[in-house]
């Protein structure tokens, strides 16, 4: 045991649906424009470009349905709903065809974004972190074991204050589960406790402090938060 001079940070963690253990986050990566009509509503061309990644911290998470506190020096907070992969065991330079065998778990999750600081670090050139990487960035929903569960295809949806606002299909993944678990691992050791949220399709929008954020991911499960 370390004789650390601070506190060690606690161990972020997502909870497990009908189970109270919980799931230790070691890092959350994240796939850009992974859906077609999100990355045209971005203004990319969605044919010829292969997955790219930036990360959250794991402490950005938000569980349990709490609140999503308003994140300070934006005018412009959009929600990203997406399905999350949870790797449970490590890897390096997987194999797709060996990639599934590496998930723990999924759930819903939501990547939230400072349109307006990302929109001006694409403009100059600089890091997307402070666009994406904020306190509370990362609500999600509790994991489901991978066991059972097929990903190449379900509902995906958004709703905001009960109108749905995303709504798309996992088949539409440019990058399907297993592709991204594969080529990601092909740039870092994956490691358990690693998130993979896989990127969200077209409506992403604005929200206000009180709105009421509710995804689901077919077949995987919900996520659920209130912007205060
Ligand atoms: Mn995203």
């Amino acid at each position: 045991m370390s004789d650390y001079v601070i506190a060690p940070p606690v161990i972020a963690a997502v909870p497990i649906r009908g189970s109270s253990q919980v799931f230790p986050v070691r890092r959350i990566f994240c796939v850009g424009r992974n859906y077609a009509e999100h990355a045209i509503e971005m203004g990319s061309d969605p044919t010829r470009e292969p997955p790219f990644y930036f990360a959250k911290p794991a402490d950005a998470l938000v569980v349990n349905d709490a609140d999503m506190p308003y994140p300070p020096q934006t005018k412009q907070l959009h929600h990203e709903m997406e399905l999350v992969v949870a790797i449970g065991s490590a890897g390096e330079n997987i194999p797709v065809a060996q990639a599934m065998a590496h998930v723990w778990g999924y759930c819903a999750g939501l990547d939230m974004t400072r349109r307006d600081l990302q929109n001006e670090a694409k403009k100059t050139g600089r890091p997307w972190d402070m666009g994406k990487g904020f306190d509370f960035s990362a609500p999600m929903g509790a994991l489901v074991p991978a066991r059972g569960v097929d990903v190449s295809k379900g509902l995906i949806e958004l709703k905001v204050n009960g109108k749905v606002v995303q709504t798309s299909d996992l088949s539409k993944l440019i990058w399907s589960v297993p592709e991204v678990i594969s080529n990601l691992s092909h740039l870092v050791r994956l490691a358990p406790g690693d998130l993979i949220m896989t990127g969200t399709p077209e409506g992403v929008a604005a929200v206000q402090r009180g709105d009421l954020l509710e995804g689901v991911v077919e077949g995987v499960g919900t996520v659920r938060t209130r912007i205060v």
